[in-house]
Formats: C-alpha cells, sequence, structure tokens
C-alpha cells in the first residue's frame, strides 16, 4: 500500500487517501483530531451522532517510549510498564473527555466470542468483541494490525467494538455481533453505521491455508486478495514448480504468498448482513506502512505498542 502523506498540523485535519465512503457534500469521512497531546482519528459518522463517544488511539505522545520516541501504547505487553500503559490509557479517555466512563476491555483469543457488558467489570472478560446499551461504560478492543470495527445502531442506541484479525474474519465476527445485537436489542441492520479503523492493509501477507480457508467461506473470497489466490486457494499446479527444478540443490523456493485486505472481507460481510454501504466508513491507514502513526506487529514484532479504538453511550 502506497504511503500517505503526514497528517496535517491542523487540530481537525483530512487524513490524504482517506476519501473513501466519503458523504455527499465531499468532506472527508475520516479525521484526525489532536487534544492533550495524542492523536485521536474518528470517523465522521460516528461523530455525528451526539449521544455517542468514540475514537481510534494512534502511535505519538504518551508515557512509553519506543525507538527512543514517546508512544501511546495502550496494552500491557511485556516490554512495557503498567503504570506507564496506565498513564496513556487516561490520557486516551480524557483526549476523549471520556475519563469518567469506566473503560472494558477483553482478553482477546482471536475468536467469534461475543461479551455483552451491562456494567464494569472487575476482569476483562476472554472475548473478541463486547456489546452494550448501557450508558457510561466505555467499550476498548487492542489492535496492532487486525480489524478494529466499531459499530453503532441510531435507532437503538447501541453499541460493539469488535476484534477481527484473519481468523476472527474467517468466523464472520463481526456478522456474529450484529446477529447478538439484534438478539438482545432488537438492532436492524440497516440502522447500523460501522467504522473500519486502522489495520494492516493491502500488503498483508498470507499462505495458502489462510487463502484455502478463505476460499471455502467466501464465494467473493477472490476480491480480497492480491497475487496468485486461484493457484493456492484451489490447490491448482502451482506456478512455482517449474521454478524448483531451476534452484540449486540444497535451495528451496519459499512457498508463494498472497495479500489478503482484512477490512475489504470485513466491509462485505457488512454488507451482505444489510448494512446500507454508505453506512461503512473503511479507514485507508496501513499500520504496516505508517509505523509513524501506528503499530504493527507483523512489520515490528513482539516489541510494538496496542491501539485502542473505543466506543460507549454517553
Ligand atoms: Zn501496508
Amino acid at each position: 500500500m502506497a504511503r500517505a502523506t503526514k497528517t496535517r498540523s491542523s487540530k481537525r485535519g483530512p487524513m490524504k487517501g482517506e476519501g473513501r465512503a466519503a458523504p455527499r457534500n465531499g468532506s472527508p469521512a475520516w479525521a484526525i483530531r489532536r487534544a492533550r497531546g495524542v492523536q485521536v482519528a474518528e470517523s465522521r459518522a460516528l461523530g455525528k451522532l451526539g449521544w455517542l463517544v468514540h475514537g481510534f488511539s494512534t502511535r505519538p505522545g504518551g508515557a512509553s517510549v519506543l525507538d527512543g520516541k514517546p508512544a501511546l501504547n495502550l496494552g500491557f505487553t511485556d516490554w512495557d510498564e503498567r503504570e506507564r500503559v496506565a498513564a496513556n490509557r487516561e490520557k486516551f479517555a480524557a483526549a476523549l473527555d471520556a475519563r469518567e466512563m469506566p473503560l472494558v476491555t477483553l482478553r482477546q483469543f482471536h475468536s467469534d466470542v461475543i461479551h455483552v457488558a451491562a456494567a464494569p467489570c472487575t476482569e476483562a472478560p476472554k472475548a473478541d468483541a463486547l456489546i452494550t446499551g448501557t450508558r457510561g461504560l466505555l467499550l476498548g478492543v487492542q489492535t496492532a494490525d487486525c480489524v478494529p470495527i466499531l459499530l453503532a445502531d441510531t435507532r437503538r442506541r447501541v453499541v460493539a467494538a469488535v476484534h477481527a484479525g484473519w481468523r476472527g474474519t474467517l468466523a464472520r465476527i463481526v456478522v456474529k455481533t450484529l446477529g447478538r445485537m439484534t438478539m438482545e436489542f432488537g438492532t436492524r441492520a440497516r440502522d447500523v453505521v460501522a467504522a473500519l479503523g486502522p489495520a494492516i492493509g493491502r500488503c498483508y501477507e498470507v499462505g495458502p491455508e489462510v487463502a484455502q480457508a478463505f476460499a471455502a467461506q467466501f464465494p467473493s473470497a477472490a476480491d480480497w486478495f492480491d497475487g496468485p489466490f486461484e493457484q493456492l486457494a484451489h490447490g491448482e499446479e502451482p506456478l512455482w514448480l517449474p521454478w524448483l527444478t531451476m534452484m540449486p540443490p540444497g535451495h528451496v523456493l519459499p512457498p508463494p504468498r498472497v495479500q489478503l485486505d482484512l477490512r475489504a472481507s470485513n466491509r462485505w460481510q457488512l454488507t451482505d448482513a444489510g448494512v446500507p454501504e454508505k453506512q461503512i466508513a473503511v479507514s485507508e491507514l496501513c499500520t504496516a506502512c505508517r509505523t509513524d502513526l501506528l503499530f504493527s506487529y507483523r512489520r515490528e514484532g513482539a516489541k510494538t505498542g496496542r491501539l485502542m479504538a473505543v466506543i460507549g453511550i454517553k
């Protein structure tokens, strides 16, 4: 994915390359708001809903230090101190003007388990999606390449935060979250506004097992992959086999790779479930291409931070 230009220094500057799903009046679907020394990415569509608070955190600022720079690490990682992460979470909440809202986070494990929160949790539940219809709770999911998805039912005033890596995407966690909202709160897909935040883009390399799993689950899977998807997914004569015979003895070519656009799959799943396309905002910011602004596990390894996407009812 092309490296986007740096965000402007204005207080609420539009992000270059963030024009997809732009509203009719032409203003950008995404913006970065600067507050308390940090930058918060916001979906314009969710921002217009005065009854909720939301935001996608970014890297700069904060009490943690990565590569000699202050970083807003919001996850309790091995390399960072708990106190710094707690201070960062405070700062992020303050930037959202949501310091009084108890934060509910998860012990995420790439599942399709959904937790419905009605009160603050003393211990983080083991799940990968959170739903609430209760006022005053801030729901948060943590990512460093995976797709953070925020949902808001504008009619029933119910919100959700979803963590979707390739396993969660394959398991249709976003659709299951919508289904659970319908079951518990009577949500209709057509009333839902969705924002798919910063995540690894079309540079996300995956192997044949992922291509095969997606091909077996989704008829339109090919649309979300770059590279020799058909060969990998359907076990056709691999294109790379002739090259193998040309290799000197002892040298083995790595298996071919394809690139998977996780956000494209989740976007398709939402529209397939009945959420109108114009109500889905998809960030184009790539975590792996923009480590100046975001965190990427794939690009940086274990010693990187965690971004957080939060949503709550005021
Ligand atoms: Zn990228």
